[in-house]
């Protein structure tokens, strides 16, 4: 499955938001026998809808789609050089679908900064020009190796001219994914800035909802998305109840925890979305990449079910609700029987006939 590199200079935050990750992690719940690894938090991308079906269907549980977000641990200036965390870094990161960094925007004099002042748009540029650093090196070594196979294999020119023009756009200082570029031919060469990035702003409760500081933070990283929170908070919202949560968010101005941001967040930029399935014993997110086809979303449910696909009865979920029960959008005609090219739409509930 995808997951999220949570990166970011040293003393930002990121372990107490890890660990908040971590406690909040879904697998201990639906899945008893899972191995949890430590480095992974495994969290529910929050979803009002399958409450919703699980009070029309009757459902024993919710199960919400997850995202997983794997801990990175710091990066300092000089890591795409081999400085401080070096190789074991640089490989883990390669290894991430999409990279989170955590920015410090909190003031705390008690928490000293590694480069001696709170300084967001520093930090940024830090972490990307040495991502970025490391792009090139990729692509400087890898450059005779591509030469040559590009003499020998004439359809290996296109890898060779992507790695040319990919050289070019990083020595300007932009992202390989900020500059559009198709990554395809770039594939092989496990590039790092050729992931989506996401910025998680560390900020003092009180700044939650300080519409201008964020705004202003916001636009240092746009088109990239930012979430803002405050990782104490997080830390302490994980251990009150639902209700006591919510209490303490809505004192902050906040309707929604920073993880639960998070989670939604990470789960668009992976190009994720979900189909639903519901009955009495679960109302159920399936993760499926966007543009999947209605065997490839039935596969993901069971392989065989992709094998043996027959059709899918789909019905979108705001007529579902509407009709207020399955047989009564049945009768209206809401219910559609779709054939194996039919591209799911987030918000589908399916039902898949298949033979085994
Ligand atoms: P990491 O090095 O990025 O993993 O940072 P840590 O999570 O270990 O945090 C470093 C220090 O900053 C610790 O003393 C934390 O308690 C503190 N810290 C983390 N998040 C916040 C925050 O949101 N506000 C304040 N004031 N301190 C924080």
């Amino acid at each position: 499955s995808l997951t999220i590199g949570i990166v970011g200079l040293p003393n930002v935050g990121k372990s107490t938001l890890f660990n908040a990750l971590t406690k909040n992690d879904v697998l201990a719940a639906n899945y008893p026998f899972a191995t949890i690894d430590p480095n992974v938090g495994v969290v529910g991308v929050p979803d009002q809808r399958l409450d919703v079906l699980a009070t029309l269907f009757d459902s024993a549980k919710v199960v919400p789609a997850t995202v997983s977000f794997v801990d990175i641990a710091g990066i300092v200036r000089g890591a795409s050089t081999g400085e401080g965390l070096g190789n074991k870094f640089l490989a883990n990161i390669r290894e991430a679908d999409a990279i989170c960094q955590v920015i410090r925007a909190f003031g705390d004099p008690n928490v000293v900064h590694v480069d001696g002042k709170v300084d967001p748009a520093a930090d940024i540029e830090t972490i990307n020009t040495e991502l970025i650093l490391a792009d090139l090196q990729t692509l400087e070594n890898a450059t005779p190796r591509l030469e040559k196979d590009a003499r020998l294999h004439k359809d290996r020119a296109s890898v060779l001219a992507a790695a040319k023009e990919a050289i070019d756009i990083l020595q300007t200082g932009k992202t390989l994914y900020a500059a559009g570029v198709d990554v395809a031919p770039l594939r092989e060469l496990t590039l790092m800035t050729t992931k989506p990035f996401l910025y998680v702003f560390n900020v003092d409760p009180d700044e939650l909802d300080n519409q201008p500081f964020t705004d202003e933070l916001r636009a240092l990283v746009a088109p990239a998305e930012a979430i803002f929170l405050d990782a104490k908070t997080e830390a302490e919202l994980i251990e009150l109840d639902a209700e006591e949560a919510l209490e303490l968010l809505q004192s902050m101005g906040q309707a929604e925890s920073g993880i639960d941001q998070l989670a939604r967040v990470g789960f668009d930029t992976l190009g994720l979305q979900t189909f639903l399935t519901a009955g009495p014993k679960e109302s159920r997110a399936w993760t499926i990449k966007a543009g999947a086809t209605a065997p490839q979303a039935a596969g993901v449910i069971h392989t065989d079910f992709e094998r043996g696909f027959i059709k899918a009865e789909v019905v979108s979920y705001d007529e579902l609700v509407d009709a207020g029960s399955m047989a009564e959008a049945k009768s209206r005609g809401k219910v559609r029987i779709e054939g194996k090219d039919y591209v799911m739409s987030d918000g589908d509930v399916v039902e898949f006939r298949f033979n085994v």
